[in-house]
């Protein structure tokens, strides 16, 4: 195939972006200096050596150690667990400053279509909430979305089976629908984290 043709579609398949900016990034590209065009490279070869899943919270994260920075830090407040859906869910929250628990990224939501669960770390989630005996509280930090509410109302099922005992929020309405946490400003984070219920 093509090399611009190649590159074009790998980028096509990257979330949210579309023919015409897949064929942007690609001009973009063939303009850059190849300095700019090897640190590219350089950097996704990077995402294989030297970042690492955290078997923990199962974010990734590039520490030396197996377990994240956050995991590691004995700061953190041990009561509290939020379950986001991603990475970049857990980023919008960390990003607010106003959490200092810790945080379980549960791999998605759940899927209007199918309903199932599959792909999501539930069972490790479950094991999570039973082996850490300081946790009294779980707030599931979903998008304000059908997928997100879906999610939650399953993960509250699974969790009060497994440790009836748990406390069991969720982030309060400050979010408006539909919106998702990724894109969230800190007042409205720190908002839907305070009235969570
Ligand atoms: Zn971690």
């Amino acid at each position: 195939m093509d090399p611009i043709e190649r590159l074009t579609t790998l980028f096509e398949r990257f979330p949210g972006i579309g023919p015409r900016q897949a064929g942007r990034f690609v001009q973009f590209l063939l303009r850059s200096s190849p300095s700019v065009r090897r640190e590219l490279v350089d950097s996704v070869q990077g995402l294989a050596h030297s970042v690492r899943q955290c078997p923990s919270c199962f974010r990734y994260h590039a520490s030396e150690s197996a377990n994240c920075g956050l995991c590691a830090n004995k700061n953190r407040d041990d009561s509290l667990l939020a379950v986001v859906a991603s990475d970049a869910d857990l980023f919008a929250i960390e990003r607010s400053g106003t959490y200092n628990g810790r945080y379980f990224v549960l791999g998605g939501t759940v899927s209007l279509a199918s309903e199932k669960m599959s792909g999501l770390r539930v069972a490790q989630l479950k094991k999570y909430v039973t082996s850490h005996k300081n946790l009294t509280e779980a707030v599931l930090a979903f998008p304000a979305n059908p997928e997100g509410d879906a999610t939650a109302i399953r993960i509250r099922e699974e969790l009060q089976e497994e440790l009836p005992a748990l406390k069991i929020s969720m982030l309060g309405r400050g979010l408006s629908t539909g919106s998702e946490l990724e894109y969230a400003d800190a007042d409205t984070l720190k908002n839907a984290l305070d009235n969570r219920k």
